[in-house]
């Protein structure tokens, strides 16, 4: 019985994963009310689990997005690469809890591999302390947290045992055009969101370095990667060289940009973010990972450990890196398993190919749409594309085209007061004809709208 539930589901997935890049992108209006089949009442008995994965599959696989096909251009994703895609189903049949070494010796060994990998890749110290979890989001908070503890400790509070209430005065610096997770994550380990001093940006969204006050060892400055409009990244050396010096905390945000390190092309956007002190970034978008995947690096490991521990010696710890001592969570999946197998598939130069190649589609993207009479409002050296069709209004309605139209998904955002449509070429399936196909589609929809 199980061996053939699980056959069914590997057969019901891999005939998804064959569909997807031909069928429509956004599902239909019908698609979606056909999730409506799932919502019969619970009833007292139980059901067979053929027909629940069969309910689930006719119901939910029509009705989902298609974004791990390679026409799939909404927020800045990614999809998901086969290898990372096949050792996810694995690992989900392991159910490793990688809190404890004592609970998962495999999901700690591959997460300590996976995190050697990924400081090479990104140019951090051998020793940096790393953290596994759920997103950049998660990752900026948990770097924050790590900035907190080392910055008050500094000021000689101890921010985990006292808390905020009386501590000493953070001065906390963000860019302009600083992505509303991380205000999210400032608010959450209690630096406050609205404290915050702003720099004003230029015109690709970059924090403006002259602008920036004295950096003391009293500030935490909140560094960019990668703009998710504009893909532009914060003049990262200069600041950080200042920090330095003042003895202020630098941390970046660099939810996707910091995959640019990984590409020899690209590498020079990232010039001087290795010199921060803490980094966050994301394995769901550009590395091309299932959900939820989210990475924070802290260059002083101590840090990250004071900012993570827990108060009392835990049940069975050992010699092993302990990733309950390095994360918010304590029960959690073993994430280091499709990073690992996303990471090991690829090799450096597959890694360096894909951020290359939707670097590439982008540039394609923009030029073909300029070509074709359309504005492009950001300078395209990344993945990021950003397009008016004219007025905002008509810039909406071509928005509205092209989703409906279910060639392709682009999203919607606002760029410097205006309307703009978005393009983010993240996701390693996209190939030189996606991008053909959607280029025709987007301009069939702005004659249309
Ligand atoms: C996507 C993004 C985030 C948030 O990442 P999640 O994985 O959704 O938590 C933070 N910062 C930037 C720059 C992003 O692009």
């Amino acid at each position: 019985m199980t061996d053939s539930l699980m056959e069914d589901a590997a057969a019901r997935a891999a005939r998804y994963v064959r569909g997807v890049g031909r069928r429509r992108v956004a599902p239909t209006a019908e698609e979606i009310r056909g999730l409506e089949a799932l919502a019969a009442p619970l009833g007292d008995n139980p059901c067979g689990e053929e027909s629940v994965l069969a309910m689930l599959d006719e119901a939910a696989s029509p009705a989902t997005m298609a974004s791990t096909g390679g026409r799939y251009f909404g927020f800045v994703t990614g999809g998901s690469l086969p290898a990372a895609m096949a050792a996810s189903w694995l690992a989900a049949a392991w159910d490793q809890n990688a809190a404890l070494f004592s609970q998962s010796p495999a999901g700690v060994r591959i997460e300590e591999i996976a995190a050697d990998w990924l400081r090479e890749i990104f140019g951090f110290p051998a020793d940096c302390g790393v953290s596994f979890v759920t997103g950049a989001t998660m990752a900026n908070f948990t770097a924050l947290a790590a900035a907190r503890h080392a910055l008050l400790e500094r000021a000689g509070w101890d921010a985990e045992d006292r808390g905020l209430f009386g501590a000493p005065e953070i001065r906390v610096i963000v860019g302009a055009e600083a992505h509303v997770s991380l205000l999210k994550a400032l608010a959450l380990v209690g630096f406050g969101r609205g404290r915050v001093v702003s720099i004003p940006a230029d015109d690709q969204g970059r924090m403006r370095a002259e602008l920036l006050p004295g950096l003391d060892e009293r500030t935490l400055v909140c560094l960019q990667a990668g703009n998710v409009n504009s893909g532009a990244f914060d003049p990262a050396r200069e600041i950080c060289e200042r920090a330095r010096q003042g003895g202020a905390w630098v941390h970046a945000d660099g939810a996707f940009g910091l995959w640019a390190a990984a590409a020899p092309e690209r590498a020079h956007l990232m010039n001087g973010f290795a010199l921060a002190d803490s980094w966050a970034t994301d394995g769901h978008k550009w590395l091309n990972v299932p959900y939820d995947s989210g990475l924070a690096f802290v260059r002083e490991e101590k840090h990250l450990r004071a900012a993570m521990a827990l108060s009392a010696a835990y049940l069975a710890m050992t010699e092993h890196r302990e990733p309950a001592l390095y994360t918010p969570e304590a029960s959690r999946r073993a994430r280091g398993v499709e990073i690992w197998a996303a990471l090991r598939s690829l090799g450096r130069r597959g890694l360096a190919d894909m951020i290359e190649r939707n670097c590439r589609h982008a540039a394609r993207f923009a030029e073909r749409l300029r070509d074709a009479g359309f504005e492009i409002l950001n300078e395209v050296g990344l993945n990021q594309v950003l397009v008016s069709f004219g007025g905002d209004e008509k810039t909406r309605r071509v928005i509205q085209a092209v989703q409906e139209d279910g060639t392709c998904w682009c999203g919607g955002t606002e760029w410097r007061g205006r309307a703009a449509m978005r393009i983010s070429v993240s996701c390693w399936a996209t190939t030189e004809e996606d991008v053909e196909a959607s280029v025709a589609a987007i301009c069939r929809a702005a004659r249309q709208a």
